[in-house]
């Protein structure tokens, strides 16, 4: 862990000891078994089993939950705090399906570090690649898990290249496995020269001299030990040296192998974040630069989710908090409205369960009750005038107007349709033409929710069309008479979304193109950071 000095306050050396961090993963990979045996070692044994419950427990949840029960697959993302060697980790969850959502994007704005969750016999997939993107966007440092390796898989180096070309990342094998698929003997650690044997404890693995070391052949037999030392010389010719500078910029990752189903390299990589991956870093807002350790509170709302139980029907926001302290019964300013939003009871998420949180430091993520006044994007703070930038809103590659079944119910789809665009559910567009709004959202799976929520929480049954926009931009411009120049000559094909920032619509990508040569004064962005 990085040193303190001994004069550091309780607020940085709180900060100090934690690890906010997320799985990104292909679908199948094995990040909920990941997680699973991720919460079993930090002490949390009662939880076992709880990420996957499918039973009666869960099903007392809010109903629009019932499409992630259908589906078998996890729409809500959560939060999970557990403790190892005085090292707090808090592990944002990101919803698991190969469809994409803004959630996913934003919790990403919310972590100091990612786990790579690779399938060994697969490798690089689609989603891994996707998610990688929005690690590389925001520098985040990536730690990689090579799971399934006691399953046929592919060869390690292999595997190492493909990371390393793919993602244009260079790689550091931290762990490197000992005989391959039923024949998996455990992994030797390069830097500790250690051998781990599969289904052992940490604590037994065998420290030795080096891959050559003469006792090896009696621990894994002589075919074993022999591959192992010419692997091992190999690996560490041929690949980078873990290097912590580059890997917190986000230039390296270590590589780690194991097998979550058979809890194996689960100690190992969690050791290697608790040493590697960086505490709450400084965050830069508006006016200046948030220290982690300073004693004033800030955080900034990643999400914000109606109607998580039956029980409490409010809504949570979710706020990660960058500096400070956070007391139960605070009151915080929405920097935004320069409203008092009183915290009288934080929520800690853990493993799904609600706790009351009694305090929270930076790193930590705490779920704030309210009505609808905190937004996602919004900073909060004990009064300065500050805002965290980054909690991004992307242009939704599937626009949609809604059909209602029932005319009647108009009104009452308008206030859900801005209630839910509040929430981040959904993005709505106002065509300026005056005709009806138009719904957009990034993957398919979005719009379910929308149409579930809607019937479910609103009695507003609907379903969506067509319309003849593709896709759709943020104007922007130094030049504001140009905006309107633009709006003007373009009112059938111009908006403004649901924060009353102008966006254009196309009809097909080649209009996107021919209005950026002929506007070459104004940018037309896929990527809006919130206020
Ligand atoms: P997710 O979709 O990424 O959450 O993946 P899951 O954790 O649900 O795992 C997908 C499948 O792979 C399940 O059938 C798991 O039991 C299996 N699995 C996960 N990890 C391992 C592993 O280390 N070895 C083997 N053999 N199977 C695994």
């Amino acid at each position: 862990m990085d040193a303190l000095p001994p004069e550091a306050s309780d607020v940085a050396r709180e900060a100090a000891r934690r690890r906010s961090f997320a799985i990104i993963a292909h679908p199948d990979a094995g990040k909920t078994t990941l997680t699973e045996k991720l919460l079993l070692r930090g002490g949390a044994i009662q939880l076992a089993g709880a990420v996957r419950a499918k039973g009666n427990a869960r099903r007392t949840r809010s109903d629009w939950m019932k499409i992630e029960q259908d589906r078998g697959i996890s729409v809500a993302t959560s939060v999970m705090t557990f403790e190892r060697d005085n090292v707090v980790f808090n592990l944002l969850d990101t919803p698991g399906h190969e469809d994409f959502s803004e959630d996913t994007y934003r919790t990403l704005t919310a972590v100091d570090a990612a786990v790579m969750v690779l399938d060994a016999a697969k490798g690089i997939e689609s989603q891994t690649r996707k998610l990688f993107e929005v690690c590389r966007l925001r520098d985040i440092p990536i730690v990689t898990f090579i799971n399934k390796m006691d399953r046929e898989a592919r060869d390690p180096f292999e595997l190492m290249d493909e990371i390393e070309k793919t993602l244009a990342l260079d790689v550091a094998p931290i762990a490197w496995p000992v005989g391959r698929a039923s024949e998996f003997a455990g992994t030797y650690d390069l830097r500790e020269k250690r051998f781990l044997p599969v289904d052992a404890t940490d604590a037994d693995a065998v420290p030795l001299d080096g891959p050559n070391d003469a006792r090896l052949p009696a621990l894994v037999g002589e075919a074993r030990a022999a591959a192992l030392a010419e692997e091992a010389e190999l690996a560490l010719a041929g690949f980078a040296e873990f290097d912590l500078a580059a890997f917190r910029q986000g230039t390296l990752t270590p590589v780690f192998f194991g097998s979550a189903l058979r809890d194996f390299g689960v100690g190992h990589l969690l050791d290697g974040l608790a040493r590697y991956a960086p505490p709450p870093r400084a965050r830069p807002a508006d006016a200046r630069t948030v220290e982690p350790g300073e004693p004033a509170l800030t955080g900034f709302v990643f999400k914000v989710q109606a109607n998580m139980d039956p029980n409490h029907r409010d809504r949570v926001a979710f706020v990660r908090l960058c500096s400070g302290k956070l007391i139960k019964g605070m009151r915080l300013k929405q920097v935004r409205t320069g409203k008092q939003v009183p915290v009288n009871a934080p929520l800690f998420f853990f493993a799904k369960e609600r706790q009351v949180a009694e305090e929270a430091w930076p790193g930590d993520v705490v779920g704030v009750a309210n009505h609808g006044t905190l937004r996602i994007g919004d900073t909060l703070t004990e009064g300065e005038a500050i805002n965290f930038r980054g909690v991004p809103s992307f242009a939704p590659e599937i626009l949609r107007s809604v059909r209602l079944e029932d005319p009647m119910l108009a009104k009452k789809l308008k206030t859900a349709l801005s209630q839910l665009a509040e929430e981040g559910v959904v993005q709505l567009f106002r065509p300026f033409d005056g005709s009806p709004p138009v719904v957009g959202v990034v993957g398919q799976l979005q719009l379910d929710v929308l149409q579930s929520r809607l019937k479910v929480e609103y009695g507003v049954p609907a379903g969506f069309d067509a319309t003849q926009w593709q896709m759709m931009r943020w104007i922007a411009g130094e030049d504001r008479t140009a905006i309107e120049r633009y709006l003007d000559a373009n009112r059938r094909d111009t908006a403004e979304d649901h924060d009353g920032e102008v966006v254009a619509l196309f009809g097909s990508d080649w209009r996107r193109k021919r209005a950026e040569e002929e506007w070459p004064m104004l940018q037309f962005h896929a990527v809006r950071e919130q206020h």
